[in-house]
C-alpha cells in the first residue's frame, strides 16, 4: 500500500477493467466508447499519471502509472490454466482467482512466467537496447518509422483502434505510431530492459513482459492490428487475438539489409529474403495483401555501425573481432521489406 501516491484514488482500483467482454470481439458499434487518456479531465489526468513528459525519467516517483487504462484490451493472467481478466488494484494487477503481478516503477507489468523462459534474463540485453536507442534517437530510423506510419494510415483504422506490437523492443516505433494516431497501443516484448525502457519514454502505451512466442495475454479478437516489426512469428496467436477484419503487418530485413557491414566484418555477405518463407510460415492463417520494400541508404559514423552490431550481431570472434576494430564511416544500405496480410477467409 506504500506504493500508492496519495494523489491515486482508491475508486480507481473497483473499477472493472472492461470485465464484461470476453467473446470474440464486439461489433464496432459494440465497443464500449473509449476512454483514452488523453480523454480524461486534467483532475483524473492527475490522478492517473505523473506528469512526466516524454523522455523524462523521474526517479522519485515509487508507484507505476496505471497499466489499464485501456478500456478495449483486458490483460489475461498467464498463470498456467488461468487466463482470466485482470483488474488493476494499486500497484499490481490481480486476477479473480488471486494471482497478482506487480506494476512496475516505470510503469510496465511482468507476465512471464517461469517455464515461459529458456534464461534468467531472456531476449535483447540491456546493452542492445541502450544500441537500440542511441540508434534510434540519433535519427537513423526516421525514414523507416515515416514509411511504417503512412502503411498504418492507409488501413483508415477509427480513433481508438487496438494495435499490438508484438516484439516491440524498446517501442519508439510503437510509442511513435500511438501518439501520431491515437490508437490504443499495446507493447509485449519478452525483454525487462527494452520494455522498462519503453515504459519510461511512452507512458500512454501499455507496456507488457511476455513471451509472445508462447501466447498472448489478450482475450481472442482485441486488435484492428498486430505488427511483428524484425520480431518472431507466432501465426496463431496473432490469427487469434486479431478482429476477422484486423491486418497483420509483418516486418522482414532486406537481403541486402547492412551488407556493407556484414561484408566489412564477415569477409562475404550472404543475401537472402525472408518473404516468401514467410508466406509459407502464415499460409495457415493469413493470406499475403501487399509487400513492398523499403530500402534507403545512409553514411553512418563508427559508433553507430558499432551500435548497429550490438544489436544485431552476437558478438565478433577470431578474425571478425580484428574486423570490427579496424571498421569507420561507411556508407550503410538498411532494407525492410513489408507484408501486409489479412485473415484467410476475409
Ligand atoms: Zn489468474
Amino acid at each position: 500500500m506504500s506504493r500508492i501516491s496519495k494523489g491515486e484514488s482508491s475508486t480507481r482500483s473497483s473499477i472493472p477493467i472492461n470485465a464484461a467482454r470476453h467473446d470474440a470481439g464486439p461489433r464496432d458499434d459494440e465497443r464500449p466508447p473509449l476512454r483514452r487518456a488523453q480523454s480524461l479531465s486534467p483532475a483524473e489526468r492527475g490522478r492517473f499519471f505523473s506528469g512526466r513528459r516524454e523522455g523524462e525519467i523521474d526517479s522519485t516517483r515509487t508507484y507505476g502509472p496505471p497499466v489499464l487504462t485501456s478500456p478495449r484490451v483486458d490483460l489475461l493472467c498467464t498463470v498456467r490454466g488461468c487466463g482470466d481478466p485482470l483488474q488493476q488494484l494499486a500497484g499490481s494487477l490481480e486476477c479473480p482467482r488471486g494471482h497478482s503481478f506487480d506494476v512496475s516503477r516505470s510503469g510496465y507489468v511482468n507476465l512471464l512466467q517461469p517455464q515461459d523462459r529458456r534464461s534468467k534474463n531472456p531476449g535483447d540485453s540491456q546493452e542492445a537496447v541502450l544500441a537500440r536507442r542511441r540508434f534510434v534517437d540519433g535519427g537513423y530510423d526516421r525514414e523507416f518509422q515515416s514509411e511504417i506510419i503512412r502503411d498504418i494510415e492507409s488501413l483508415s483504422l477509427k480513433e481508438g483502434s487496438a494495435i499490438l506490437d508484438a516484439g516491440c523492443g524498446e517501442g519508439t516505433l510503437l510509442g511513435t505510431i500511438q501518439k501520431r494516431l491515437s490508437l490504443e497501443a499495446h507493447g509485449v516484448d519478452i525483454a525487462v530492459p527494452a520494455i522498462d525502457a519503453a515504459a519510461r519514454r511512452y507512458p500512454d502505451v501499455q507496456w507488457i513482459v511476455a513471451n509472445a512466442d508462447r501466447g498472448l495475454p489478450y482475450p481472442s479478437g482485441s486488435f484492428d492490428l498486430v505488427m511483428s516489426i524484425t520480431s518472431r512469428r507466432n501465426p496463431a496467436e496473432f490469427a487469434r487475438t486479431l478482429t476477422p477484419t484486423g491486418t497483420l503487418l509483418v516486418v522482414l530485413p532486406g537481403d541486402d539489409d547492412l551488407h556493407e557491414v556484414r561484408e566489412a566484418v564477415q569477409g562475404a555477405a550472404v543475401t537472402r529474403s525472408r518473404v516468401s518463407s514467410t508466406v509459407v510460415a502464415y499460409e495457415s492463417h493469413f493470406e499475403l495483401e501487399n509487400v513492398r520494400t523499403i530500402r534507403h541508404t545512409r553514411t553512418l559514423p563508427r559508433n553507430t555501425i558499432l551500435d548497429l552490431l550490438a544489436m544485431t550481431y552476437r558478438g565478433a570472434r577470431g578474425k571478425e573481432r580484428a574486423r570490427v576494430e579496424a571498421l569507420s564511416e561507411m556508407e550503410v544500405t538498411m532494407t525492410r521489406d513489408v507484408l501486409r496480410f489479412r485473415m484467410l477467409g476475409r
